[in-house]
C-alpha cells in the first residue's frame, strides 16, 4: 500500500486514507513539529482513542499548539479530570433506545446509529462513551428499524448518525437506501457526517448518483466548527453535493479555545456560504465526561452570539441551541 503523507493523501481513495489515519499521539506531534513537554503524551487515548486522517492534519498549522483543528483531536490530560454536571451519557440517549441502534427522541424522526466508529475522534464528542458494541449494525438489523418505523406512521424522516454513517460503503448505503425507499412515509433521509470534511474523497460519484436516484430527499449535515477546516478539497466536495441536489446544512459546537470568538464564527458562516452549505445549528457543549475543558460560561456564549447576530445577515446566523435530556426538541438559547 502507498503510505499516505500530507502531500499525497488527497489522491488516495477514501478507504485507504481512513486506514492510514494517525492514531498515535507521538506521531501527530511529530508531524506538526510540536513538543510533548508542553502538551503531554496524549495519555487520554486510554479514555477515548485518537484518530485523525492525514487530509485533516494537512489543514493544521505546524508549530502551533493552539491550532483550532489540533485542539479538537488532541487527547488532553485534562480529560482525566471529573467535573460537576459532566457525565458519560449527558443526553440520556440510552433511555430513548427502543431497539438496538435506533433512537426515537423526537416525534417525526428517528435516529439510527449506522456505524460503530468515526473517521475522526473528536474529543468533545457527546457519544465518546456510547456503548457502540451493544448496538447492532448492518443489513440484519435494518429490518428491525424499518419495522419500527412502519409501526409509527408519524415518522417521516430517518437520520443516519454515528458512529459515522458514511463509513458504510456505497454498495451498503445503496442497499439501505433501497430498503428505505420501500417506505412511502419517509420523505427525507438526513446524513450526519464528519467524514467528507476530514476525507473529502468520500464524496464519490457512486454516492452522488445514489442520492439523485432515490425517491426521498437526501440532506447532508456537515459538522464543521472552524473556517480553517474548509480547504479547496472540501469546497469541491460540497459543490459536487450541491450539483447533485443534496441539501447541505452545517452544525457546529461552540468550543472554548477553538471557535469562541464572533470573528471566527463569522468567517465560518461566510466560508460555508461560499461552499453552498447553510449554517444551521450552533450547539453549546454537551456535558460529557472528559470534555469540560471546552466549556464556556453561558454569559460568554450569549455575548458572542449577540455580536454574531449584529455581524451577519440573518440567513448566515446558525440557531444557538442546547440539547437537553428528555426534551421533545433542542432548546433555543434566547438572548434577554
Ligand atoms: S465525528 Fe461526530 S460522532 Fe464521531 S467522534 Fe466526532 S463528533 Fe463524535
Amino acid at each position: 500500500m502507498i503510505p499516505c503523507s500530507i502531500n499525497t493523501c488527497h489522491n488516495l481513495e477514501w478507504k485507504k486514507q481512513l486506514a492510514q489515519a494517525v492514531t498515535s499521539p507521538a506521531e501527530l506531534l511529530s508531524i506538526l513539529n510540536l513538543k510533548s513537554d508542553e502538551l503531554g503524551l496524549g495519555k487520554a487515548t486510554e479514555l477515548f482513542g485518537m484518530k485523525v486522517p492525514h487530509a485533516f492534519i494537512a489543514r493544521m498549522e505546524k508549530n502551533n499548539p493552539k491550532d483550532p483543528l489540533f485542539l479538537q483531536v488532541w487527547p488532553e490530560d485534562k480529560e482525566f479530570e471529573l467535573a460537576d454536571g459532566f457525565s458519560k451519557d449527558p443526553l440520556q440517549e440510552q433511555s430513548a433506545n427502543p431497539i438496538p441502534g435506533l433512537l426515537h427522541k423526537y416525534g417525526s424522526r428517528v435516529l439510527t446509529i449506522s456505524a460503530a466508529s468515526c473517521a475522526v475522534n473528536c474529543r468533545y464528542c457527546f457519544r465518546r462513551h456510547f456503548p457502540y458494541d451493544e448496538q447492532k449494525y448492518g443489513d440484519s438489523n435494518w429490518q428491525d428499524w424499518l419495522d419500527y418505523v412502519t409501526k409509527h406512521p408519524e415518522i417521516n424522516e430517518i437520520i443516519l448518525s454515528g458512529g459515522d454513517p458514511l463509513l458504510l460503503s456505497d454498495e451498503k448505503l445503496s442497499r439501505l437506501f433501497n430498503r428505505i425507499s420501500s417506505l412511502p412515509q419517509i420523505k427525507r433521509v438526513r446524513i450526519h457526517s464528519r467524514l467528507p470534511l476530514v476525507i473529502p474523497n468520500r464524496i464519490t460519484q457512486d454516492f452522488l448518483e445514489l442520492c439523485t436516484s432515490v425517491g426521498f430527499r437526501v440532506i447532508l449535515v456537515w459538522h464543521i466548527n472552524h473556517a480553517n477546516e474548509i480547504d479547496q478539497h472540501v469546497k469541491e466536495a460540497a459543490e459536487k453535493c450541491h450539483a447533485a441536489n443534496i441539501m447541505q446544512l452545517n452544525q457546529s459546537v461552540l468550543l472554548k479555545g477553538v471557535n469562541d470568538t464572533c470573528q471566527q464564527l463569522q468567517s465560518l458562516s461566510e466560508k460555508l456560504f461560499d461552499c453552498m452549505i447553510q449554517p444551521y445549528y450552533l450547539h453549546t457543549l454537551d456535558p460529557v465526561q472528559g470534555a469540560a475543558h471546552f466549556e464556556l460560561p453561558e454569559s460568554v456564549i450569549r455575548d458572542i452570539y449577540s455580536e454574531l447576530l449584529a455581524s451577519l445577515p440573518g440567513f448566515l446566523v446558525p440557531k444557538l441551541v442546547k440539547e437537553e435530556a428528555n426534551r421533545r426538541s433542542k432548546t433555543p438559547l434566547l438572548l434577554s
